[in-house]
Formats: C-alpha cells, sequence, structure tokens
C-alpha cells in the first residue's frame, strides 16, 4: 500500500517533468519580460534532479516521504534561482508531512499541500498579491480546503483546486511585481502573467489530469 503510493507520487513527478520540458521555452520567455529569462531552465533542472533523486530512493527502499523531501534536496540544490529553493523546501515538507508509513487519506493529501504552501511563504515571505507563485499556490489551497470542507469527492476538489490555480496564476498578469528579480522592471510585466506562477499552475493541472482522468 504504502509502496503502491511511492510510485504515484514517482508518477507525478514524471508528469511534472514531462510538463515543464515541454513548457521550458515559453516560461523562459516570460521571464525575459521583466526577469532574467531563466525560469524554464532553471524548473527543468530542477525536476530532472528531483527525478532523478527521487528514482534512486526509490530503488533504495524509501518510503514516499523521504522520497520526496531527497527530490526536494536535490531540487533545491541543482535548480539555482529563487524558484527552486522554493520548490525544493516545498516539496521537502510535502514529503515530511506524509511520511513513508501509509498512503495518506484524503485529508492528508490535502495536509501535503498545505506544508508545501507553508514552507514556501516561510522561505519567500512573499504575500498574496506581489506577483509571484504565491498568488497561485494560495487559491489551489484555498480551493482544496473549502471544497473538502463542502464535502466534496477528494477528485473533484482536486480539479477544482488546479482550475483555481490556472486561472489566478493568468489573473497576475495585471499585477506589479513586489519581490523577487522581476522588481527593478517591475512595469514591463504588466501584461505579462507571473512565470512561477505559470508554471506552478501548469505542473498543478497536468499531475491533477494524470491522477484523476
Ligand atoms: P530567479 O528569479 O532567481 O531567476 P526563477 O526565474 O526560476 O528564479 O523564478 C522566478 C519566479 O520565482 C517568479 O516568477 C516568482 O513566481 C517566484 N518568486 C520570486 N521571488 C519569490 C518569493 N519571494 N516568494 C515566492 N515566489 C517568488
Ligand atoms: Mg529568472
Ligand atoms: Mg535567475
Amino acid at each position: 500500500e504504502s509502496r503502491r503510493f511511492a510510485q504515484h507520487c514517482m508518477s507525478a513527478l514524471e508528469t511534472a517533468r514531462l510538463t515543464l520540458h515541454e513548457a521550458e521555452s515559453r516560461l523562459g520567455d516570460m521571464d525575459a519580460i521583466a526577469g532574467d529569462g531563466d525560469h524554464g531552465r532553471g524548473m527543468v533542472r530542477g525536476i530532472d534532479a528531483a527525478f532523478d533523486a527521487a528514482v534512486l530512493a526509490l530503488d533504495n527502499g524509501a518510503g514516499a516521504g523521504t522520497m520526496l523531501a531527497t527530490a526536494g534536496d536535490a531540487w533545491a540544490a541543482k535548480a539555482g534561482g529563487t524558484s527552486g529553493v522554493l520548490w525544493g523546501g516545498g516539496l521537502r515538507a510535502a514529503g515530511e508531512s506524509l511520511g513513508d508509513e501509509a498512503a495518506p487519506s484524503p485529508a492528508g493529501l490535502v495536509a501535503a499541500a498545505q506544508a508545501f504552501t507553508n514552507r514556501i511563504l516561510t522561505l519567500g515571505k512573499a504575500e498574496a498579491g506581489d506577483k509571484t507563485l504565491v498568488d497561485a499556490l494560495l487559491p489551489l489551497v484555498r480551493t482544496l480546503v473549502d471544497a473538502t470542507g463542502n464535502g466534496a469527492a477528494p477528485q473533484a476538489a482536486w480539479h477544482e483546486a488546479a482550475r483555481a490555480a490556472a486561472s489566478a496564476a493568468e489573473a497576475t498578469a495585471a499585477f506589479i511585481p513586489k519581490k523577487g528579480r522581476a522588481r527593478p522592471l517591475a512595469e514591463k510585466s504588466i501584461g505579462t502573467p507571473d512565470p512561477g506562477a505559470t508554471s506552478l499552475a501548469m505542473v498543478a493541472a497536468a499531475v491533477v489530469d494524470r491522477f484523476t482522468t
């Protein structure tokens, strides 16, 4: 049971990897408008390192939590850039929240999403409206918690959450960046969504689709 869940996590990483490889140049172009243009490259380097570390951990018999935490460490070490530190730290926190013992309940998965988010808030100190990936992440988790609280089935709740992240990422186009490298050229980014929010929403949608269709 717990082994099977670790394999599901592996599949999620694989889906994220395909998604980010496919989006690499688009994310780079977005980041080049007001940032330094490396967001696509950084996400690809991060997910590749995370994936390789996860394969190794799984081969060595690690449980899902340890596997994800290790993958997060590799992501943070290899990606370079702000988003790498945040994604890596978030993955480690999600892994710590899940643990290695059993496959999580739906509530356990929601708790892992909250742990991912809280670690990113702590590390990056961005607030809602700063035009960062937090602007996609907060609506995702809020929707997940609300939908679950209103009795939605887990699959429906995750779908709704991924859709909320996608529209929130789109909505960042109107924002002015308050954090990160996009800040000095802030005005230029108006009209373009935040690259980090966009990649986060893409990964969320792809992973949710993979497990619910
Ligand atoms: P860098 O900015 O170091 O080149 P990336 O280009 O990979 O790193 O990532 C840029 C993205 O990181 C931004 O689009 C934004 O979403 C996110 N980001 C930057 N600073 C923060 C922060 N303090 N908190 C949360 N997200 C941030
Ligand atoms: Mg960049
Ligand atoms: Mg950079």
